[in-house]
């Protein structure tokens, strides 16, 4: 928690940004009789316009970026509190880095070349560099959080126990992200692996995969490859019959050879999904 709010009974307005619905069963528990976080004055409430803490779960995905963003400024200036609730809200969880997570524009930096991380610091960032203002963050990791793990939150929140670890805000200046470097065929095959992924998902991928690498294989003994694999892949799509997989081979075709042009003029290379 960044600061310590001064509050006593809070009202939470309870906001969806993704989840797999883990952690908004465990939110509901501790509504239950059997939790009863009523009796800590945290009631909820169906508008964010009456709401004093946002408790959001997921991991913030593209769909949901633009709601969530209205239902924070919808909220009361003051105190704007924010409880991410499981780690997905708190740093993208299992949703680290996929194809539907909102990430953050950064100047300098290409989309492809850093992580889409989610979680809804990514939003809040965006939030303060618009002038809005945002309360202090409460962040409750877990997989999902127990409801004990929730209650002990909110109790900090609304003072009723201390925090005994220091707020630490993660940056890149902080820790650097760096993936480990493999051998160069190795990272364009992880490279288009990853970007097949975000058409077919996972059990398809290989095999699909190890048919294109066929082909590149083919195509390379040829005088053009270039031509020569934009042929074999017009011709996979057709003997196939299945517009999906020939989609896919067009996708990979064309992923192959933005890595290769951009080998070839000389750019960086360590993954580019
Ligand atoms: S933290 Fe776990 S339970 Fe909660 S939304 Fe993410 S995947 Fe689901």
């Amino acid at each position: 928690m960044s600061r310590k709010p001064k509050l006593r009974s809070i009202w939470v307005f309870h906001l969806n940004t993704g989840s797999c619905n883990g952690c908004d069963i465990e939110i509901i528990d501790v509504l239950t009789p059997f939790y009863d976080v009523e009796r800590f004055g945290i009631k909820l409430v169906g508008s964010p316009r009456h709401a004093h803490a946002l408790l959001v779960s997921g991991p913030l995905t593209r769909q949901a970026y633009y709601g969530a963003k209205e239902t924070i400024k919808a909220m009361p200036p003051e105190p704007r509190v924010i409880v991410a609730v499981g780690t997905c809200t708190c740093s993208g969880g299992i949703f680290y880095n996929g194809y539907p997570v909102y990430r953050r524009p950064e100047s300098g930096r290409e989309g492809r070349e850093y992580p889409r991380r989610g979680g809804i610091a990514e939003l809040i960032a965006d939030l303060r560099d618009e002038g809005e203002k945002v309360g202090p963050v409460i962040y409750i990791p877990g997989c999902p959080p127990r409801p004990e793990e929730i209650i002990y939150g909110i109790a900090q929140l609304v003072g009723l126990v201390e925090k005994k670890l220091s707020y630490q805000e993660y940056s890149d200046e902080l820790v650097p992200f760096k993936l480990p470097e493999g051998p160069l065929e190795e990272r364009i095959r992880l490279t288009l692996m990853e970007r097949l992924r975000h058409l077919v998902g996972y059990l398809d991928r290989e095999k699909i995969l190890e048919d294109f690498m066929g082909l590149v294989k083919e195509a390379e003994k040829s005088e053009n490859p270039r031509e020569e694999l934009a042929r074999l892949v017009k011709d996979y799509a057709a003997k196939c019959g299945d517009v999906r997989l020939g989609f896919c081979m067009a996708l990979l075709e064309r992923e192959y050879w933005r890595v290769r042009d951009a080998l070839d003029a000389g750019k960086e290379f360590v993954y580019w999904v």
